[in-house]
């Protein structure tokens, strides 16, 4: 399906009359997933896209079924997700965890500059927008030594995910300048992580399940060619040093994207008082690595890529710390600067019955509606379990 203004497009019934994806399989269009879709490559994509700004010229043509309201659907996973790839590409982001976490030592690692950090998160536990996260438990280091309890700094990540469209052959790398034709769209993406629980697990190989408890992504995928008019170089078209060649790329990779974090606690939403705006920043000032070079970095070892992989961009946090950043870590620079909420409520990190929302767009400001909508992605803590 694909979303038309207030409706929701069923392409397996325009397909059954002709109108879009001649030539195509109709199973293509009848399955859960977009997986199938997504496995046609560019050529498929762009054939359907084309065949639908068609039909839709002209929507009160269309027959009895072809499209659903919004409000009456029930929106699911947009695609079945195969690998899960996190990355850590925010300039700012890494700085700050690196100054947070590290005060002492350089904020970023030797490795940084060279290649987009990032590890294999947990592909089963990426859930659609509107999914409650349960508050998850881990081992937390106290004074008398471990327990397994619930995480007391539950926090979010903002990130824009990428989702790959044709895989590749196992053994052959993708080169940098035919990675975006291996993408076919981007989602947003909240990583919601545990960073009580990530502090004493994570070394010496990375976040395990302080980061595979929920992966919240938002209910449609914005096709790259939607998003194309917006490319910029941002700051990706700064690396220093330059990289390896095999991650070298001249021409713009990161999109004009504006973001936002909202966050409703339970006693705002009592109040009939909707999400307030915690941080906005831009994607493409926020950005070191590209989607393009995680691909090419990520298939540098001969790995293969399969329809349905899926890209963290990693946190998404601008220059300002205190109104740019896209988690509460470095909002309340590791809980030593408390959030303030319009109805004079504070956060650290988030509380049981806290809504966050991630929003995003490209071609307008949070005072002009954007030109191409990411849509959103919401999540609402529930208690621990068990
Ligand atoms: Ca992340």
């Amino acid at each position: 399906v694909v979303a038309f203004e207030d409706d929701v497009v069923d392409l397996a019934v325009l397909h059954g009359i002709g109108l879009v994806g001649d030539g195509i399989d109709p199973a293509v269009f009848c399955s859960p997933h977009l997986n199938a879709l997504l496995a046609q490559g560019p050529e498929g994509w762009r054939a359907v896209r084309r065949d639908l700004r068609r039909a839709l010229l002209d929507p009160g043509a269309l027959p009895a079924g072809a499209l659903v309201p919004l409000d009456q659907a029930r929106l699911a996973l947009p695609v079945a997700v195969g690998d899960f790839v996190d990355g850590y590409g925010g300039l700012h982001h890494a700085t700050n965890m690196g100054r947070i976490l590290r005060p002492d030592g350089p904020p970023l690692q030797p490795n940084w500059r060279h290649l987009p950090v990032s590890y294999h998160g947990r592909a089963a536990t990426v859930v659609p927008s509107g999914t409650p996260i349960v508050r998850p438990r881990g081992q937390v280091m106290g004074e008398d030594g471990p327990h397994l309890v619930p995480t007391a700094r539950l926090d979010i990540e903002l990130e824009v995910g990428c989702v790959v469209g044709v895989g590749s052959e196992l053994g052959r790398p993708v080169p940098i300048d035919a990675a975006a034709d291996h993408l076919f769209g981007v989602v947003l993406l909240n990583d919601w992580s545990a960073r009580d629980v990530q502090a004493f697990e994570y070394q010496p190989l990375g976040p395990f399940l302080a980061k595979s408890f929920a992966t919240s992504v938002s209910h449609w995928v914005v096709t790259l060619d939607a998003l194309e008019p917006y490319l910029v170089g941002g700051l990706a078209a700064a690396q220093e040093p330059a990289p390896l060649p095999y991650l070298r790329r001249l021409q713009p990779a990161l999109w004009d994207l504006q973001l936002e974090v909202c966050l409703q606690t339970a006693a705002m939403r009592a109040a009939g008082q909707g999400p307030a705006v915690l941080s906005r920043t831009s994607f493409a000032e926020s950005m070191y690595w590209s989607a393009v070079q995680q691909v090419a970095h990520a298939t540098a070892n001969g790995a293969a890529l399969r329809p349905g992989d899926l890209f963290g961009s990693g946190t998404v946090s601008g220059p300002d710390d205190r109104h740019q950043a896209g988690s509460l870590m470095e909002l309340s620079w590791g809980a030593s600067r408390p959030v303030e909420l319009p109805n004079g409520e504070t956060r650290t990190f988030l509380e049981d019955g806290d809504t966050v929302v991630l929003r995003g767009g490209c071609g307008g400001t949070d005072q002009v509606a954007p030109t191409v909508a990411l849509g959103e992605v919401a999540g609402t803590i529930v208690p621990a379990q068990g």
